[in-house]
């Protein structure tokens, strides 16, 4: 590409971007008028501004509070699946019950309508499961207080269950204090601080059991919900966010993990899936629009703290509460710290050559736990907070052009105050330019579909904006 042509290309996105200052707009005003000769530009809300009820969530969100969590969770001494449910003081039964008192006594506190149940089911003898064993997850739900986005979900998980050395130990000490009573913590966290607010969208927080099993408490509640056709817009599981220390010693308390799985695996989508490989989407796909849409309002809220969005589904020779949503088609991420210590995960209290390991809580960082258990809660208040993503979005191939034109399905929320079209160059991995349109169903961009990315994103009055949706070919 000739520079000139550059300059012209990057004058352009300037000119259409909400993103850039008025300056930006007005150095370049012959291009502006080009572009808005062929769609209208409307001045939108403001998407960069922080709404004060999501600063206010930020701010409670305590560290002192998450670490108590954690010491309790430690406390019952393990939370193995198949451990003792009768005693008061240890076993998983004692730790689901106290965890649903808690979440029952947060609610209460906050008004009464964060609704606390067990979801509870028998799972059969298995590879990791020895005999017929109840498994129950903790589920508080925050009914959503907008009659067109009730029915919308977003779902955020941790894994109560702990594990020792030996996958089938339900009897040795298994503190699991990162793994994963650190996402535990950070989700009860989240009900409690976020049950006093009202949310558009419904807010499901979630604890659950038999993670180190095989996944069985979620994948329980995943087939459930996909059972029941619920709208699970969005999940995301937290599991180890507690240390920002790795194996060597050095500490990153800057940032956090976002796995974010491209192209979906499961058959019933084999016609999204062909669809996305045809227009080159693979890096499009619904979870890699919630990755994009939970990186920014985290990080727009949690201030000089990174989102760190990897390109896969999970670690290598790991897995976790995500993938039976993933599996089912839903959009699902996991938030794990940036460099896991293997000494203090999955392993017997021991000292080995001096150094003491298993999953304890002083090797936990409260702080650090708490600046991503904002992150989560920032992002999962503007998600339910926005408009759900725009429907049947599709871009018009019917001719050869450069122009890109885009058509879509209205929304129905009542505080719905637009659309705004989003683009990116092939190589990039975020969103680099956006126009707000009003209300419209359609716009004409005056870049090529063939060299840019395009996804439109609904806008509500106070500028919370939903993740894009990516544009599929006109038929
Ligand atoms: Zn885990």
């Amino acid at each position: 590409m000739h520079l000139k042509s550059l300059t012209l290309r990057m004058a352009v996105l300037a000119a259409v971007s909400t993103f850039a200052t008025q300056n930006a707009v007005a150095a370049s005003t012959t291009t502006a008028a080009t572009a808005t000769a062929r769609s209208t530009s409307v001045s939108g809300p403001d998407t960069t501004r922080h709404q004060a009820s999501i600063d206010q969530i930020v701010k409670q969100i305590s560290p002192a509070r998450i670490e108590a969590t954690i010491r309790k969770l430690v406390g019952f001494r393990t939370r193995h699946t198949m451990s003792d449910t009768v005693s008061e003081t240890e076993g998983i039964g004692a730790a689901r019950r106290w965890i649903k008192a808690e979440l029952e006594r947060c609610g209460a506190a906050a008004g009464g309508r964060l609704q606390v149940a067990f979801d509870s089911h028998i799972a059969p003898v298995s590879a990791r499961i020895s005999r017929p064993t109840e498994i129950v997850n903790v589920v508080a739900t925050l009914p959503g207080t907008q009659d067109a986005s009730r029915e919308r979900m977003y779902v955020v998980s941790g894994h109560y269950d702990s594990r020792n050395t030996d996958i089938m130990d339900a009897e040795g000490d298994a503190p699991g204090a990162n793994d994963d009573a650190s996402g535990t913590a950070a989700v009860m966290e989240m009900a409690c601080v976020m049950a006093k607010y009202q949310f558009d969208a419904t807010l499901v927080f979630m604890t659950v059991a038999a993670e180190e099993q095989g996944l069985l408490g979620a994948a329980h509640w995943a087939e459930q919900a996909r059972q029941n056709k619920l709208n699970i817009a969005g999940m995301i599981t937290n599991d180890i966010i507690g240390s920002s220390r790795d194996e060597h010693g050095k500490v990153d308390r800057q940032q956090v993990r976002l796995f974010a799985e491209g192209l979906p695996v499961q058959k019933e989508n084999s016609e999204t899936v062909r669809t996305l490989i045809q227009t080159g989407g693979e890096n499009d796909s619904l979870s890699r629009q919630l990755a994009r849409a939970v990186k920014e309002s985290g990080e727009r809220y949690v201030r000089g703290f990174k989102v760190n969005v990897i390109q896969r589904r999970d670690r290598y020779l790991r897995g976790g509460d995500h993938m039976p949503f993933l599996e089912r088609g839903y959009a699902a991420l996991r938030f794990t710290e940036p460099a896991e210590d293997f000494n203090h995960q999955h392993q017997n209290i021991r000292t080995e050559n001096g150094v003491l390991i298993g999953d304890l809580p002083q090797y936990n960082d409260y702080a650090y736990i708490a600046q991503v258990t904002r992150v989560n809660a920032a992002a999962l208040a503007t998600l339910s907070l926005a408009p759900a993503s725009p429907a049947r979005v599709q871009v018009r191939t019917s001719k050869l052009q450069n122009d890109t034109e885009l058509v879509w399905q209205a929304n129905l929320e009542p505080d719905l105050a637009g659309y705004r079209v989003v683009w990116r160059e092939t190589g990039a991995a975020d969103w680099q330019g956006s126009r707000f349109v009003g209300k419209a169903t359609e716009a004409t961009l005056p870049l090529s579909k063939d060299n840019y990315y395009f996804g439109v994103q609904a806008v509500d009055k106070d500028g919370n904006l939903s993740p894009a949706t990516y544009p599929v070919p006109l038929r």
